[in-house]
Order: structure tokens, then C-alpha cells, then sequence
């Protein structure tokens, strides 16, 4: 099938599940038969199947759009996982290792970057059977929270994952004897979803939580661009309702909404970022987005480094000449103005745009560290 609009620009991006394969043997098998291509430009733009490997980010390929691998044995069998590049980017930034200890994926689910997560232990670890690091992964929505224990189970990470079904990371105790061992917390709460590509097809994996105050009606029926211009007529305009050709009601945010449910979004993204700093051993954190907003994005990141908490544990931003080297080569990073000029922070802040030519998602992620002598003082 072939793909359309936006998403025609982009591969089709697959991670390699090294708990399950390895590159080797998915160039062999999977995509035997695809061309080698040198850019991502070819890959989008070339006639057949073309395949690039990407250079930041281990054990991902790029693909030709349109080309369905969903019935594929490697797909069935957990050993490939349709995942974009971006989204790739808090897992190897996080980069767990085992002096690391236990790690906490807060929201986890459908479980990308879970899985992601157990396949970076394992690449670490390769001779462990059974790893001796326990990941926690907590997901509060009961029924996504299913969908992660599907894909923990067929990506093979669920010896090692430990998956609490419907449980609100932030009523979790930071203290507890379970979270004792907690070295690294991997982030990646709901968000306005802004940087994903072919927004409208997938809004349900990144509805944020805050209640809407105009929750929309679509008519399912419309096309696409369609129901866009639709949006963008009434944002001009600053009307919040009108009806599409069939009679449907359709609601939409004006600015003065949107900025209203950033502020309550933002305002929960920090929440989960300071809870996560009080972890008493944890010494790494990444918070990502797929968000191009500066509100949920550089703006959460300076209000947790300017937190009580912060200073009280001597957490700071993972600096970019020390992030691992396919995001140090990263070259887009965050904005030194929305910063408030600290170009260090703004350098750490990996970002990502939809409309560039890397052929990837609109997000962002930022690591946090803290020095041993930190970790465990003061709780
Ligand atoms: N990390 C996931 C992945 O890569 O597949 C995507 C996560 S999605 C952006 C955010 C998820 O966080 C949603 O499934 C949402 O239900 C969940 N969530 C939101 N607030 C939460 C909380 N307080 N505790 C646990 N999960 C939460």
C-alpha cells in the first residue's frame, strides 16, 4: 500500500529487536532484496525497495514508505519493531547500564520504549540469561496498559519487565524497598502529540490526560487534508464550532485554548519529572515529548533544573559532550532562547522537526544526571 501526503516524505522506520535478532540477520532475511541506499532522500524518493542504516541510532534501518512489513515472520515474531527515529532517541539516551540498576519506564505503553529499553540491557549484557536488572513499567490507562503487556511478551522482554497494569506513576512511593535499586527513569508522558507525523490517524496514542475542556467530534468519514483546512479555517478565525458536510459537529481549540491545555500539560510533565528526581539511588533521567512546543519542552526542562528538588540532589542536565555518540552528532539540539540563554542546557536538549529532511517525527528529549554522591543522600 502506498503511503500518502506527510507521511510519503518519511520511511518507514524498524528497530531491530536484538533480544530476538540482529541486524546481520534481518539484512539477510527480512530485507534481503532491498538496495542499499546513501541518504534518506533516496530512501523516500528512489523506485523500489531501498533500506539506509542509520548512522545515529544502533540496530535502526530506514525504509521505503508504503512497503508492509506487518505480516512479515519478523514482525509477527517481535524480531523487528516499527518505531520511528525519534522516538528511538530516550531509550540509547538513557542508555542503561548494570551498574545502573533497576529502571523505571513511567509511561510506558504501547511499549516502544520499553522494549527499546530491554534490547539496550541485553546488547550490554549479551551472555545473561536471565538479566539481573528488573524493568518497571508503569502505565496508568488499564487498557493500553494490555496493549504493553502484549508487546513486552512478543518482543521477549518480559522475563526482565516487570509491567504494573494501571498504575499512576505518580502515586507511586519514590521511598519503597522495591525502588531501592532504581538507578535510571526513562519519561515519556502524554503530550498535544504535536510533532507526529500524520497527526490525525493516531491521536488516541497521545491524548494527554488533563481533561479538554472542548473535546472534538470528527466525522471519521472526512479525508484528511480536508478536515485540516477545516481546523485551520476555524483556528483563523477564532471560532470553536462548526459542521462539516455531513452535519457533524466539529470542535476545535482556539489559541487561547491551546495555550491553556499546554500550560496544564506542561504543568503535569513536571510533575512526573520532579517525582522521578526523588528516587533516592536514581542518577540518570531522559524526558522526551513528541511535542514541537517550547512550553512542554525546554520550558519543563529549566523549571525542573530551577526546582528545590534539583538543587537539594544535585541534579543536572546530561550535558551534550557526554551524551553517548550518536546524539552528541545529533545535529539539531534545543533552543538557547527558550532556554533563557543557557546555552550548556539548550545543547543538551536533543529536537527533532517533521518537515526537515532527517525523515522524522517532531520530538524532544533531555537527559538529567547526578553524581554518585548524590544518589542515595537525602534520600
Ligand atoms: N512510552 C510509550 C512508547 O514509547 O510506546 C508512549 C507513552 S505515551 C506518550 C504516554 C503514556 O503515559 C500514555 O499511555 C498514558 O496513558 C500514560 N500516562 C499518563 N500519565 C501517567 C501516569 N501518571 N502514570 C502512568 N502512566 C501515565
Amino acid at each position: 500500500k502506498a503511503a500518502a501526503g506527510e507521511e510519503a516524505a518519511h520511511p518507514r522506520w524498524v528497530r531491530i529487536n536484538v533480544i530476538k535478532s540482529t541486524l546481520e540477520e534481518q539484512l539477510e532475511t527480512t530485507f534481503r532484496g532491498y538496495a542499499r541506499a546513501g541518504t534518506i532522500q533516496d530512501v523516500v524518493a528512489k523506485e523500489g525497495k531501498h533500506i539506509l542504516i542509520d548512522p545515529h541510532v544502533p540496530n535502526l534501518v530506514a525504509i521505503t514508505p508504503g512497503c508492509d512489513l506487518s505480516k512479515t515472520e519478523a514482525y509477527t515474531s517481535g524480531k523487528i519493531i516499527l518505531q520511528d527515529k525519534a522516538s528511538c532517541f530516550p531509550a540509547y539516551l538513557l542508555d542503561p547500564r548494570s551498574e545502573d540498576g533497576d529502571v523505571i519506564d513511567a509511561c510506558a505503553a504501547p511499549g516502544n520504549k520499553t522494549t527499546h529499553l530491554a534490547g539496550i540491557i541485553r546488547s550490554h549484557e549479551p551472555e545473561f540469561e536471565s538479566q539481573p536488572q528488573t524493568i518497571f513499567a508503569f502505565e496508568k490507562d488499564s487498557r493500553r496498559a494490555k496493549t504493553l503487556e502484549k508487546m513486552v511478551k512478543i518482543a521477549g522482554s518480559n522475563k526482565m519487565t516487570r509491567i504494573a497494569l494501571g498504575q499512576d506513576f505518580l502515586q507511586v512511593d519514590p521511598e519503597s524497598e522495591r525502588f531501592r535499586n532504581v538507578g535510571a527513569l526513562l519519561l515519556d508522558p502524554s503530550c498535544s502529540g504535536s510533532g507526529i507525523v500524520g497527526r490525525d490517524s493516531m491521536p488516541e496514542l497521545h491524548l494527554p490526560d488533563p481533561p479538554q475542556q472542548n473535546p472534538r467530534r470528527e466525522s471519521k468519514s472526512e479525508p484528511t487534508n480536508k478536515r485540516k483546512r477545516k481546523y485551520e479555517e476555524i483556528r483563523n478565525s477564532n471560532q470553536t464550532v462548526i459542521r462539516d458536510d455531513d452535519g457533524n459537529e466539529i470542535v476545535v481549540e482556539s489559541e487561547k485554548d491551546l495555550a491553556a491545555r499546554l500550560n496544564a500539560l506542561a504543568g503535569f510533565q513536571l510533575t512526573i519529572l520532579l517525582h522521578a528526581f526523588r528516587f533516592p539511588s536514581a542518577r540518570k533521567v531522559t524526558y522526551s515529548t513528541c511535542s514541537i512546543h517550547s512550553q512542554e519542552n525546554e520550558h519543563v526542562v529549566m523549571a525542573a533544573l530551577n526546582s528545590d528538588v534539583a538543587k537539594e540532589r544535585g541534579w543536572r542536565i546530561l550535558r551534550r559532550k557526554d551524551q553517548v555518540t550518536g546524539m552528541k552528532d545529533w545535529p539539531v539540539r534545543g533552543s538557547t532562547e527558550a532556554c533563557n540563554g543557557d546555552e550548556e542546557v539548550a545543547q543538551g536538549c536533543i529536537r527533532c522537526y517533521k518537515d526537515d529532511s532527517h525523515g522524522i517525527m517532531g520530538f524532544f528529549v533531555a537527559g538529567f544526571v547526578r553524581d554518585h554522591a548524590n544518589a542515595s543522600e537525602g534520600g
